[in-house]
């Protein structure tokens, strides 16, 4: 009999989809080819929603001190500080940060990393998957229940599975480069210059990241043939600045690609993260996504491999994510547009800076990229907050007297039933999801601070394991019909 879950690829999305499912209670193998972390960033930071999600899980502290940036849409500057939600994203951590931080929780949990394990192909049947890989000791082959490729763009489950990747054609591309002791000057979100843009910024100490796009430039296909000397020929060309002699720390380039799976799920086979999606780094989304993808997928799988979870649960993996790799394609493609054409886009970006001091207009486009406008459908209900995210940081003072707050309960990723003091029949609603009591955490206590005071106050409210909010009251809807929607039967 399979157990368990296999991932292939130990990268953000692989990791933290593993620690979900470990607190789910599964038996995680991750597949990763390499034999160490590659100690490169692509990543410098991640949004709020995904900084909630660490959050979440008691992670977010694990990065200690963090700066919280503003964002910008396609270049245009937006001040978030007009707007009642926090969508301040967190900036200044490499990518290979957060990924040591996962692995370390992982190891934690119990995971089983296998580093130097080339995923080569599956075969699927009735009861499970088998994975085929090369590791340090030749071939092998592992059953387990579902497989989930995490194995980046470039993806070999998506292309075994068959599941269709389209999307659109490179039109431009940037090159980036990471310096040493270079001391570049700070120009931070693109600074255009004529035949292109250019940004530099810290990215650790002594570490300075320099970006261009030169519009007579165009990334090599293959990445392995590209040299630092075209880029600081082009950054000399740009700025004035000349610095051949730095010392080089990477080399990389990237285009506009952007592309998205057809199918989040075809039978036992699951994809996440950049498996899923490719697109212009914009707004720091692209790990962030994924992360979200694993935490929405994770508390899932874990209840169909344990034995509840209830008819359909899985296939709103692909009905609730899905839809936001779309709006993640459509905002990086507009962003892109708006960030790198030339002088000819000047009037709409103008437009664009007047338009975004409306905090409507804010709101909106700032939640695209934070990743707080995201609301999953369901079903009946009509609460106005139902579907969107409980925000973690929100503090309660428990029943007991104690001090708590959002995130503190969500950490064992378990359902959450939340009964304050002013919930209709609190004694009724803990009986009815009683029977819940072994997927599910019911907790008597009330929100302080803003929350309080809000016209939507949550009088009581269920959460599920990723944070968002199945049911709220006050509210027609039933308790018990949400409970079985997303918990199971009892
Ligand atoms: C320039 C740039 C800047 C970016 N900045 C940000 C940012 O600031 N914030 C943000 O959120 N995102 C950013 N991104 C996007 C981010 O880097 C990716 O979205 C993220 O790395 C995706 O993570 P992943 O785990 O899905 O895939 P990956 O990080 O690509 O990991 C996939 C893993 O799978 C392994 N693998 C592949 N095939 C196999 C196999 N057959 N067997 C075993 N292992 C396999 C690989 O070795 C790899 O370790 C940026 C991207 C670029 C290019």
């Amino acid at each position: 009999m399979p157990k368990g879950a296999i991932i292939v690829g130990a990268g953000p999305v692989g990791l933290m989809l593993a620690g979900e499912l470990r607190l789910g209670g599964v038996d995680v193998t991750v597949f990763e080819q390499l034999p160490a972390p590659s100690g490169e960033s692509r990543g410098v930071g991640f949004t709020r929603r995904a900084a909630e999600v660490f959050e979440q899980r008691g992670l977010l502290a694990r990065f200690g001190e963090v700066e919280w940036a503003q964002g910008h849409f396609g270049g245009v500057r937006i001040d978030f500080s007009q707007l009642e939600d926090n969508h301040f994203s967190v900036r200044g951590i490499p990518q290979f940060h957060t990924e040591e931080i996962l692995g370390a929780w992982v190891d934690e949990l119990g995971v089983d990393v296998r580093r130097s394990h080339e995923v080569l192909g599956y075969r699927e049947s009735a009861d499970g998957v088998v994975v085929e890989y090369q590791g340090p000791d030749g071939y092998g082959e592992l059953a387990a229940h579902y497989l989930v490729g995490c194995d980046g763009a470039r993806s070999l489950v998506r292309r075994l599975a068959g599941i269709d990747f389209p999307g659109w054609e490179p039109t431009r591309g940037m090159y980036m480069a990471d310096l040493v002791g270079a001391d570049v000057r700070r120009r931070p979100i693109g600074e255009r210059v004529p035949g292109g843009m250019v940004m530099s910024f810290n990215l650790q100490n002594g570490v300075d990241r320099i970006v261009i796009h030169n519009e007579s430039l165009r990334p090599p296909e293959d990445k392995s043939s590209l040299t630092f000397s075209v880029i600081a020929d082009a950054w000399q060309e740009m700025t004035g600045e000349d610095l051949h002699d730095a010392e080089v720390r990477w080399v990389s380039s990237f285009t506009d690609t952007t592309r998205q799976a057809a199918e989040y799920r075809r039978g036992r086979v699951f994809l996440a993260g950049d498996a899923t999606h490719i697109h212009m780094p914009a707004g720091a989304q692209g790990m962030s996504v994924g992360v979200q993808d694993a935490a929405n997928l994770g508390w899932k799988l874990a209840a169909d491999i344990n034995g509840w979870a209830p008819p359909g649960l899985l296939d709103t993996f692909h009905a609730e994510r899905h839809p936001v790799g779309q709006q993640l394609m459509r905002n990086t493609r507009a962003q892109t547009k708006l960030y790198l054409s030339g002088e000819e886009m000047e009037p709409l970006r103008a437009v664009m800076q007047e338009l975004v001091a409306d905090p409507g207009v804010a709101r909106h486009l700032a939640g695209q990229v934070s990743g707080l406008d995201i609301r999953y459908d369901m079903g009946e209900g009509h609460h106005p907050r139902l579907g969107l995210r409980l925000r973690p940081d929100l503090p309660l003072k428990l029943a007991d007297g104690s001090p708590s707050s959002v995130a503190g309960l969500l950490h064992p990723a378990r359902g959450l039933l939340i009964l304050t003091s002013a919930a209709p029949d609190a004694g009724r609603l803990r009986e009815i999801a009683a029977p819940w009591a072994s997927r599910l955490d019911v907790v008597a206590g009330d929100f302080t601070g803003e929350e309080a005071g809000r016209p939507d106050a949550l009088h009581a409210v269920l959460v599920r394991p990723d944070g968002h909010i199945a049911w709220a009251a006050p509210d027609d809807a039933d308790l018990t019909r949400a409970l079985e929607r997303w918990f199971g039967t009892a």
